[in-house]
């Protein structure tokens, strides 16, 4: 079973729908380490994203032999355009670069690796933190690393997104100890210890997405 652009859409679909219920706790989170607004900034994105779906399904013109990158670059804009702040033009740029290296029809495990890869780089190339500083980077990070060790024994998209939203999830709750360096959160020094990074949470929540949207 390879991945196609039905995938991407319940992907960014089931995204959409799992920062809505957790925009609160995003907001919250951003409210011990920065500004509170990460819940609200990514909602209205991803909101904005789902218009813009429903509006390209309503169109009777549009292409059968859409690609995985058509749509991930759907979202990239969208975001772009519609989510202020840090988290904005970093995912913006991680969709962006996921995009396109996805511009096929269907992904197959080690291209699905290659889209996790993609995203990574955009955030990393755009914010210019690592591992460790506490940020997005963490979970992207981990996701990718823990993809490549299973699309490497053989596995399926979905063992391949199992392990990348567990390690994603494990990796953003690893974030609380650490001291944020990057960010608005690097502003409280060592009293950023002891909160949880949102961006990461919210990373977490996109690649779990990707993982319930491959189950569906
Ligand atoms: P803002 O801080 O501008 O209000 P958000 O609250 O939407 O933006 O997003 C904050 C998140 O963005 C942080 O939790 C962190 O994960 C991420 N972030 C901030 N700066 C960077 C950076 N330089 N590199 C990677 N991620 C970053
Ligand atoms: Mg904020
Ligand atoms: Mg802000």
């Amino acid at each position: 079973m390879a991945l196609d652009a039905d995938w991407a859409e319940r992907w960014v679909r089931r995204t959409a729908d799992a920062i809505a219920d957790a925009k609160g706790e995003l907001t919250e989170l951003d409210r011990q380490i920065g500004d509170g607004d990460h819940g609200e900034n990514l909602d209205r994105g991803f909101k904005a994203v789902v218009a813009r779906l429903d509006d390209v399904a309503a169109d009777p013109g549009a292409a059968d032999e859409r690609t995985v990158g058509d749509v991930l670059k759907l979202v990239a804009t969208t975001l772009m355009s519609t989510v202020g702040g840090a988290s904005g033009p970093l995912y913006g740029t991680a969709y962006l670069r996921a995009a396109k290296v996805s511009g096929r029809p269907r992904i197959d495990p080690p291209a699905v690796v290659a889209v996790l890869e993609a995203a990574l780089e955009g955030v990393s190339s755009r914010g210019k933190a690592t591992v460790g500083e506490k940020t997005m980077v963490d979970a992207w990070h981990a996701a990718v690393e823990a993809a490549e060790a299973a699309a490497g024994d053989g596995g399926s998209e979905v063992d391949v997104l199992r392990a990348a939203a567990e390690a994603a999830d494990t990796a953003a709750t690893a974030t609380i100890p650490l001291v944020a360096t990057k960010g608005r959160a690097s502003y409280l020094g060592e009293r950023s210890a002891g909160h949880e990074d949102p961006g990461a949470r919210s990373t977490a929540l996109v690649v779990g997405a990707a993982l319930a949207a491959a189950l569906a």
